[in-house]
């Protein structure tokens, strides 16, 4: 079992924290947060009265916070945790931030001959909290063959996308590819329903035609038709519009750097942030469906 510093304990920190714990491992915990800090020594942890405090001396150093900012100020502020960690220790990142971000944090850490990986993750906070996060992971290949075991313990499905950033891009690439699928689904069942069809049916031929994809299979965006989508949940998150659209914009960025063509990507964007700025952004990102229309169990 190893000694873990887990720094971030907000939705999904937490409780990636708290499944370290369970599996066996030491671990010492820090957050701005007092409230976050509590739930995790209530749940076994140690904590730590500053970033540079909880890196000093572990195995493991686990980062989850909001942006590139926080993971710049946390990795290489004055007091950040490179002034303190040990060569040795191994440096996780699983934050979603911007690959450019992400691997400039590398090199300043690689620099020092300390391993380090991006592994954002996807999955929201239920699978945080069950231990089935899938990581997508960006660094050398010792880095990746030492984090494994500890990713293991948060998460069921773990890959190793590339060198440093790689993790980052691959969640962006994911992300961006579901905004798509999920305004192209909306518009078919909108479409559908207009004309007088059923929600359920449609969804029942498409599942079973060429526009099968996986919001028709565990997420559809119909209220009603899928018990157990948030559309049937008052489009209760599930994930939500605010970090759609964070996640799109990541995903400009990164197509910025490289001039990559992303029309439809660009065009999910606008949409999401339109309905984020219509007073959204808490809803789940299925509710997308309701910016193309009147209330799709309506006539139309
Ligand atoms: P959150 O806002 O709930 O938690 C962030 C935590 O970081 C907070 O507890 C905050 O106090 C702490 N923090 C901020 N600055 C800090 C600092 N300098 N030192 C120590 N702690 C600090 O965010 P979240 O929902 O847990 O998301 C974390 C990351 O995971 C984000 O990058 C997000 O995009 C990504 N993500 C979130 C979800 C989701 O469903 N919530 C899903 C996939 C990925």
């Amino acid at each position: 079992m190893s000694s873990i510093a887990f720094i971030g304990l907000g939705n999904m920190g937490g409780p990636m924290a708290a499944n370290l714990l369970k599996a066996g491992h030491k671990v010492t915990v820090f957050d701005l947060s007092a409230d976050a800090v509590k739930r995790l020594t209530d749940a076994g942890a140690s904590s730590a009265a500053a970033v540079a405090d909880a890196a000093k001396d572990v195995d493991v150093v686990v980062t989850m916070l909001p942006a590139g900012r926080h993971v710049e100020n946390v990795y290489l502020g004055d007091k950040g945790l490179l002034s303190s960690v040990k060569p040795t220790t191994l440096l996780l990142d699983s934050s979603t931030i911007d690959a450019a971000a992400a691997r400039k944090v590398a090199a300043a850490v690689e620099a020092k001959n300390i391993d380090m990986m991006d592994a954002p993750v996807s999955g929201g906070v239920a699978a945080a909290a069950a231990g089935t996060l899938a990581f997508m992971c960006g660094g050398s290949k010792q880095a990746f063959a030492r984090a494994k075991p500890i990713l293991a313990s948060m998460g069921k499905n773990i890959f190793h996308a590339g060198g440093s950033g790689a993790g980052q891009v691959a969640k962006v690439c994911n992300n961006m590819l579901l905004s798509v699928l999920m305004v192209g689904t909306c518009e078919a069942l909108r479409l559908g329903v207009d004309n007088g069809l059923d929600a359920a049916k449609l969804s029942e031929i498409m599942l079973a035609s060429s526009g099968r994809n996986w919001t028709l299979e565990v997420y559809n965006p119909c209220p009603g038709v899928m018990a157990t989508a948030p559309a049937s949940n008052d489009f209760n998150p599930g994930f939500m519009v605010d970090l759609m659209c964070k996640d799109l914009g990541l995903a400009m960025d990164t197509a910025v750097l490289t001039q990559s063509s992303t029309p439809m990507g660009a065009l999910a964007r606008s949409l999401y942030v339109a309905h984020q700025s219509n007073g959204h952004g808490q809803k789940d990102f299925s509710s997308i469906i309701e910016l193309l229309g009147k209330s799709i169990n309506e006539p139309a």
